[in-house]
């Protein structure tokens, strides 16, 4: 039987999915670049710039193979498909599982068939059954089952260097004058200068939009900054943009790398010595923990999962989320920047500085949520829904993470240079010069002290907060603070 083969713009490998056993003499390829995608929503456009790229460039190395590839566009996803199957008549049609609730829905009505999304090391089925077991969601008890299940970091039941986890030794604050490696650039080409110009976008030399670079991206990973990951993983620089963070997000997620792939080239240098335990099991627990955690966790907990608001956060989002000259906050400007530059901060000041601004502000998740999936060139739904609803926000009640990650000024202060160059002080919690982190953070636990009465995890925060002897005028400050973000003018 003659088949169309419909690849998603996250499915972008050769030897999984839908493609794996795709042959160029019986099977079509067809791409459908819909303008909802491209026009829907205020998309940063070095992420669409990376998405579309990149599927152009997948598909013309799939034509080169042999293949017969459609690249069609068109108003949405199914009226692509449409005219892919009106042109080919007589196919079946099929994809390996879509990885949000919503194109699932689309493509099975559709009557697309399904192949199994092999793009994780965790089959959905295998998650939704340890899960189910489960009396709490720890990350930590998942991970470690993953790393004994794959055969990784352990011998028999024991984890390699005699800890499952080193996160002691991997919170080191940025180091003075820091200079890093320089960063891999990438050279445009023609498929990449003509999506530039059909988006009206100088792109940067930042991200990958082919195999052969994302190959490369890992390879200067390894060779350049795995060893050091582990210990700079949390810290924070205005020096140096990426540390020595992988920059691998937005390949894996859109299937221009497989985990697997990944995995075996960190074991690999591991093996061969001169990287510590540290960085190797710090990093090897995003990709089998964290990653395929969060993916699990989004099929799990269920479509209706993404309006959760338990704490009632209503607050609009702030001027500050899309315009950098809006705040006086040099850490928020300084990342907001960054974003605007190149669509991409990592882990902490998302979770720290972004999701802990917008969770003791009381923003309203979903307004929060969305901004998040705008801006950043790796924020696929299943990635975003989870870690912001469930992680950075807390707006689940706990059904994901035991305590919120909200702090005050001093944590910034700790983990970054940020704050040297700023008017505010972290250390002051009232008056004019108050850091606002450090404002909100008691205001914020006293909002909500009845709720985390009875959360033991809570209690250190909460003793704190009863001991505090200006808390009116904190809740003053705390008022202007928040009059002054919504007016751009804190
Ligand atoms: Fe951010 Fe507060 Fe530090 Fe300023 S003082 S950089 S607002 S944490």
């Amino acid at each position: 039987m003659k088949r169309i083969i419909y690849i998603p713009f996250d499915h972008l490998h050769r030897g999984f999915g839908a493609l794996k056993e795709a042959d160029p003499k019986n099977d079509l390829i067809l791409f459908v670049e819909s303008a909802r995608m491209l026009g829907g929503r205020p998309w940063h456009k070095e992420r669409l710039f990376f998405l579309l790229s990149s599927a152009r460039h997948f598909a013309k190395a799939l034509k080169d193979e042999g293949f017969t590839v459609e690249y069609i566009k068109a108003a949405t996803t199914v009226e692509g498909l449409d005219a892919g199957v009106k042109k080919h008549k007589n196919r079946s049609i099929i994809c390996a599982e879509p990885s949000s609730f919503r194109q699932y829905e689309a493509l099975k009505n559709y009557g697309v068939e399904f192949v199994e999304n092999d793009f994780f090391l965790t089959p959905r089925g295998l998650f939704s059954h340890w899960a189910g077991e489960q009396k709490n969601f720890l990350m930590e008890n998942f991970y470690r089952a993953q790393r004994i299940r794959l055969d990784i970091l352990v011998s028999g039941n024991k984890p390699t260097g005699g800890s499952w986890n080193f996160d002691k030794e991997n919170r080191l604050p940025p180091p003075k004058n820091y200079v890093g490696p320089a960063y891999l650039e990438h050279k445009r080409d023609e498929i990449d200068k003509e999506v530039a110009k059909e988006l009206d976008y100088a792109a940067t030399t930042t991200w990958a939009t082919t195999r052969k670079g994302a190959l490369a991206q890992l390879k200067n990973f390894i060779d350049n900054h795995f060893a050091e990951f582990g210990p700079l993983e949390d810290a924070m620089t205005t020096e140096n943009w990426a540390m020595h963070h992988s920059l691998l997000s937005p390949y894996l997620n859109n299937g221009l790398l497989h985990p697997s792939e990944v995995v075996a080239a960190a074991l690999k240098a591991f093996e061969q010595g001169g990287i510590p335990i540290e960085s190797a099991e710090g990093f090897i627990r995003q990709i089998i923990g964290w990653r395929e955690y969060v993916h699990g966790m989004y099929w799990y907990l269920g479509p209706d999962y993404r309006n959760e608001n338990q704490l009632g956060a209503n607050r609009k989002l702030l001027p500050l989320f899309t315009d950098a000259s809006a705040t006086q906050m040099n850490c928020i400007k300084s990342t907001i920047s960054d974003i605007d530059a190149r669509s991409w901060v990592h882990h902490i000041p998302r979770l720290m500085l972004l999701s802990n601004l917008a969770l003791i502000t009381g923003t309203n998740p979903q307004a929060f949520l969305d901004w998040m999936r705008e801006v950043f060139i790796d924020a696929t739904e299943w990635v975003m829904v989870p870690n912001v609803i469930g992680m950075g926000v807390h707006a689940d009640g706990g059904a994901m993470m035991t305590k919120p990650y909200a702090a005050g000024g001093a944590y910034i202060s700790r983990m970054s240079n940020y704050c040297k160059g700023c008017r505010y002080n972290p250390k002051l919690r009232i008056g004019e010069n108050a850091c606002p982190f450090t404002t909100l953070y008691w205001d914020f636990l006293d909002r909500h002290k009845e709720s985390f009465a009875t959360n033991h995890r809570m209690s250190q925060q909460l003793f704190g907060l009863k001991r505090l002897s200006d808390l009116p005028e904190l809740k003053e400050r705390a008022r202007e603070v928040l009059e002054g973000l919504e007016k751009g003018e804190i």
